[in-house]
C-alpha cells in the first residue's frame, strides 16, 4: 500500500516553505520574469530566513544545502544521506511558488549540493554558508560530461584551471563556482574531478550572461578560466585518480541533484494543474472523482490523466530521495525521477496552457510562464534522453562504452 502522506515530522517545513512560496515568490514571479537578469533584491531577506529554518532543524531545510551525506559514509562510493527528503520536499513547495526564483536563492545552489555531497569536513566547514554555482557544461561536452577539456594542473601548492564553462546557473551572483576539470585527460574520465573557484579569482573571467526562454530570474553565466589559480585543498574529495571507480566519485553528486530538479518539476507541474483545476471549476466544470475519466467532459478527462502523471512522478522522485535518506544507491531511481518529472512538467503545463486557453496563454496569469520554465527542467543536470540512456544502461547491466 503506497502512502501518500506527508511524514508527520515534515509537515511544519512543508507549511513554511509554502508559506514563503505564497507570499514572496509567487507576488514577484511575473516582475522578475519581465526583468530578466535584474536581481531579486527580496530573496536577500528570505536567505536568512531559510538558513534560520536550516539551522534550527535536525530534519535538513528547504533549500538544495539540505542536502548532506551521513557521518557514517566509509567513503565506499555509497549514497548515505539523512536529509534528501526533507529538501525535496521543502523544493517542491518552493518551486510552486517560482522555480526561477528558487534557482536565485543565495546559498542554495546546485554547487552547494555538490559540495555537501562529496566535500570533507574541513570543506564543508570552510564553504558552508556561500552561495555555490556548479559548473560543468562546456561548449564541447553538454551531454557527455566525461567529455570535458577543462584542465587543472598541479603547480607546487594550487592546481592551475584553463577551460571554458557555459551555461553556469547563478554563476554570476554565485560566491563560489564548483567547477569539473581534469587532472589528466589522457587518464579518461576517473580523472574528472571538482574544484571550488572562487568568483572573485582573477583567472576565472565572465563572458557573457544568456537571455532565455524561461527562468528568467535566474542569471546564466558563460565563463574563461585562463590560468585559474586554486589552492590545492580546494578540490573537492580524493585527488586520487582511481581507474576502477572510474567516474563514480563525480557521478555521486548527481545522485543527490536530480532528485532535487525532478522536486523542481513537481512544483511546477502541481501549480499548473491546481490553477487549471479552478480555472475549468470557474468555466462550470468540476473533475469527478467518483465517476470513470472516459465518462466525464474530455476537459475533465484530460485533467485526469495529467494529474495522474503527476502523481507518479512525484512518488518515483520522494522514492529516489528516501532511497538516498536510506543507505540504498539511487542512481536509477534518481534518474529515472529526474525523466519522469522533467517529461511530466513540460507535458503537463503546456496541456494546461491548452485546456485554459486565452488564459492559459495571456499574461494576466502565470500559466504561460510555467510552461516556458518547464523546459530547462528536462534539459540541465542531464536530459530526458540522456536519463533515459542511464535507466537503460542499468537495467540492462550495459557499460557508458556498450549502450551510448
Ligand atoms: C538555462 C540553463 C541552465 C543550465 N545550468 C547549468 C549549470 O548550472 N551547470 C552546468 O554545468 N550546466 C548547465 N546547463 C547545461 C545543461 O546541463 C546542458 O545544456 C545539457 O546537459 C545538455 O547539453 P548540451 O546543451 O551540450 O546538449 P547536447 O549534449 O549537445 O545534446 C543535444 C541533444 O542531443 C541529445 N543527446 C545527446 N547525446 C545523446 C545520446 N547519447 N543519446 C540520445 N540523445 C542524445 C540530448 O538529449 C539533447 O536533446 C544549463 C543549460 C541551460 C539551458
Amino acid at each position: 500500500m503506497i502512502n501518500l502522506e506527508t511524514p508527520k515530522k515534515f509537515k511544519p517545513l512543508v507549511s513554511q516553505a509554502n508559506q514563503v512560496a505564497t507570499e514572496v515568490f509567487r507576488p514577484i514571479s511575473r516582475k522578475y520574469d519581465l526583468a530578466e537578469g535584474e536581481y531579486p533584491k527580496e530573496l536577500d531577506m528570505l536567505a536568512s530566513l531559510i538558513d534560520g529554518m536550516n539551522e534550527g532543524s535536525d530534519i535538513g531545510g528547504a533549500g538544495a544545502t539540505g542536502v548532506r551525506r551521513s557521518d557514517s559514509d566509509n567513503g565506499d562510493g555509497r549514497n548515505r544521506n539523512g536529509t534528501n527528503l526533507s529538501t525535496v520536499l521543502g523544493v517542491i513547495e518552493l518551486c510552486w511558488g517560482d522555480v526561477g526564483l528558487l534557482l536565485s536563492m543565495p546559498r542554495q545552489g546546485l554547487g552547494n549540493s555538490a559540495i555537501a555531497s562529496v566535500a570533507t569536513e574541513e570543506q564543508l566547514e570552510r564553504y558552508g554558508g556561500q552561495w555555490a554555482a556548479m559548473a560543468i557544461t562546456e561548449p564541447e561536452a553538454g551531454s557527455d560530461s566525461a567529455a570535458i577539456r577543462t584542465t587543472a594542473e598541479l603547480d607546487g601548492d594550487e592546481y592551475v584551471l584553463n577551460g571554458e564553462k557555459i551555461f553556469v546557473t547563478a554563476g554570476d551572483r554565485a560566491d563560489l563556482i564548483v567547477v569539473w576539470a581534469s587532472l589528466d585527460r589522457s587518464k579518461g574520465r576517473a580523472a574528472i574531478k571538482s574544484f571550488i573557484v572562487e568568483r572573485d579569482n582573477p583567472g576565472l573571467k565572465l563572458d557573457r550572461l544568456e537571455h532565455k526562454l524561461g527562468i528568467r530570474a535566474s542569471d546564466t553565466a558563460n565563463f574563461r578560466l585562463e590560468d585559474c589559480r586554486v589552492p590545492k585543498d580546494a578540490l573537492l574529495g580524493s585527488p586520487e585518480v582511481d581507474a576502477k571507480q572510474g567516474f563514480a566519485g563525480a557521478m555521486q553528486t548527481f545522485d543527490n541533484t536530480r532528485p532535487l530538479v525532478a522536486a523542481m518539476a513537481i512544483g511546477v507541474t502541481r501549480a499548473a494543474l491546481e490553477e487549471t483545476r479552478s480555472c475549468l471549476a470557474e468555466a462550470g466544470m468540476e473533475v469527478d472523482y467518483s465517476v470513470p475519466a472516459l465518462s466525464q467532459h474530455a476537459a475533465a478527462a484530460r485533467f485526469l490523466g495529467m494529474e495522474a502523471d503527476y502523481e507518479a512522478a512525484r512518488l518515483q522522485t520522494l522514492h529516489a530521495a528516501w532511497m538516498a535518506d536510506n543507505d540504498r544507491p539511487n542512481s536509477l531511481q534518481a534518474s529515472m525521477a529526474k525523466a519522469k518529472a522533467g517529461r511530466t512538467c513540460v507535458d503537463v503545463t503546456l496541456g494546461c496552457v491548452e485546456l485554459c486557453g486565452a488564459v492559459g496563454y495571456g499574461e494576466s496569469e502565470l500559466l504561460e510562464k510555467w510552461s516556458r520554465d518547464a523546459k530547462i527542467l528536462d534539459i540541465f543536470e542531464g536530459t530526458q534522453q540522456i536519463q533515459l540512456l542511464i535507466v537503460a544502461r542499468q537495467l540492462l547491466g550495459k557499460s557508458s562504452a556498450e549502450l551510448r
